[in-house]
């Protein structure tokens, strides 16, 4: 059954929403969080397990290091206070892919807490605040076969797969994001968007929501406007691209409002987000007080990370985003809207790796914002999994700088790039795209041009300049758009004077 929906204009008026993102990190680490398995992505199911992922009797954890220092400097990023003493705990439940039947995590005592970041929303900064950051494991990967949907209903049997159980993740969850009314959604989006961006500047996680790397829950709720009252929330679970995240936000946004206006009442329930149609679907009943029976892990000691350590990696943290924005706006000399449009883009670190690849910030920006955006849009695709890269982009603006192609052939060897077809060379000689600036070639072209439109000569015969456009456009069509424009338009003002 389909969802009634309300107006997203008439949801803000009467409601105030409040978001709560819980994302989940899984990190580079060579190994996992409490073995020695490696944690490479895509090898053949149940090849990277040992007795203690797959909890067997007897054997003993040991907490990976390099986790731990991962997690400071994730925490110290975000302006956390890091624990001086902290431990793991047991989360107990019963699933098929998590072999020892609990979850090592930390629980009342996490690693980082009580921090901030600061995103920028349309050139505004709204400042989300961290309620944590804590470490745990991942659990194994199942997969239903025999059904039409990929769940478990309808399915034959299912396959489970360890390679996953153990590798160390980070979960940072904000407080309640109040008081961002209409731009909910977009706020959703810029917060994921610049801590993807934090990780990434970290290098302590590939950072692919794609590949589940990053993987977000979206809670929402909706208050009567100016109440002040927390409604009951809901949570969307494992969002994977950043598009989605603001989709999933304005649609249970939508939803609740008209389960709200009908009299009903939200039930506390994950749901699963749908990429095909942006909706929502039921997922299960959750409470808050959900009887995991949590206790300390008894086979791990306790994480004490030293003040001098904590200092030490403190030195070791990125550029502040905020600061490097500002940077980059003055570096690259673009306007407050400019730069606005880029970060909204999600295009900020493509830019910058195009400018650093050879191209002008100015060109950089162009290609990404326009011709690529528009693709990536029609794709349903990030920019960032568009299909070209920052060092092809500057490669193709090298091409258009040296006046082979012109911004229309451009667009062509962005679709020979796509298609797989090379260097942005070898797209231009084995398509033909090469402009022609050979007088020759182009003085019969603007000949012809001008003999099949003897009028549009006679005006720029008395003097009427701008009307030599029509003709450029005869030439350039005759030429399939390979000419030198700006010849031609030389080439027909000498045989018009
Ligand atoms: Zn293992």
């Amino acid at each position: 059954m389909a969802d009634t929906l309300i107006d997203f204009d008439e949801v803000v008026a009467t409601y105030d929403p409040a978001l709560g993102l819980e994302v989940h990190v899984e990190l580079n680490t060579n190994t996992k969080m409490f073995c020695g398995c490696p944690t490479t992505f895509g090898g053949e199911p149940n090849t990277q397990v040992c007795p203690t992922c797959l909890g067997l009797p007897g054997a003993m954890p040991v907490v990976n290091a390099k986790a731990v220092e991962a997690a400071i400097r994730i925490g110290l990023a975000l302006n956390c206070d890091i624990a001086e003493w902290c431990r793991f705990a047991r989360k107990n439940y019963f699933y098929p892919d998590m072999p020892k039947n609990f979850q090592t995590s930390q629980y009342d005592e996490p690693i980082c807490f009580e921090g901030y970041l600061d995103v920028d929303v349309e050139g505004e900064t709204f400042r989300v605040e961290i309620e944590r950051a804590h470490m745990e494991e991942d659990t194994g990967k199942s997969t239903h076969i025999g059904g039409a949907t990929g769940r478990i209903q309808g399915a034959d049997h299912s396959l489970v797969d360890y390679n996953r159980a153990g590798i160390p993740l980070i979960e940072i969850v904000t407080k309640p994001i109040l008081g961002a009314g209409e731009k909910a959604p977009l706020v959703a989006r810029a917060y994921v968007a610049q801590l993807r961006d934090l990780i990434v500047a970290l290098g302590v996680s590939d950072a692919r929501m794609d590949q589940g790397s990053i993987r977000a829950d979206v809670n929402l709720s909706l208050s009567p406007k100016g109440s002040g009252v927390l409604g009951t929330r809901t949570e969307t679970k494992n969002v994977n691209s950043l598009r989605s995240v603001e989709r999933a936000v304005r649609f249970e946004m939508s939803r609740d409002a008209a389960v709200l206006d009908a009299g009903g009442s939200i039930l506390q329930e994950t749901r699963h987000f749908h990429e095909a149609d942006g909706t929502t679907s039921s997922g299960r009943p959750k409470s808050d007080a959900e009887d995991y029976r949590y206790f300390p892990e008894p086979d791990l000691v306790p994480v004490a990370p030293s003040r001098e350590w904590v200092e030490e990696l403190r030195g070791t943290l990125p550029e502040n985003p905020t600061a490097k924005r500002a940077r980059l706006q003055e570096e690259w000399g673009f306007s407050d809207l400019e730069m606005r449009d880029t970060v909204g883009a999600g295009a900020l670190s493509l830019v910058e790796e195009t400018v650093a690849a050879g191209a002008s910030p100015q060109s950089a920006r162009k290609w990404w914002l326009s011709d690529l955006a528009r693709r990536a849009n029609d794709a349903g695709v990030e920019l960032a999994e568009v299909g070209v890269t920052p060092e092809q982009v500057a490669g193709v603006q090298r091409l258009v700088d040296a006046k082979t192609i012109n911004d229309k052939l451009a667009r062509q060897v962005f679709d020979g790039l796509i298609a797989g077809e090379g260097t942005p060379e070898e797209i231009v000689a084995a398509r033909g795209l090469a402009v022609v600036s050979d007088d020759g070639a182009l003085s019969a072209a603007v000949d012809k041009a001008i003999e099949t439109n003897p009028d549009v000569a006679d005006k720029i015969r008395d003097g009427k300049v701008a009307a030599a456009g029509a003709l450029i456009g005869a030439v350039m069509k005759e030429m399939r758009g390979q000419a030198d424009a700006g010849r031609v338009r030389e080439l027909i003002l000498e045989k018009l004077a």
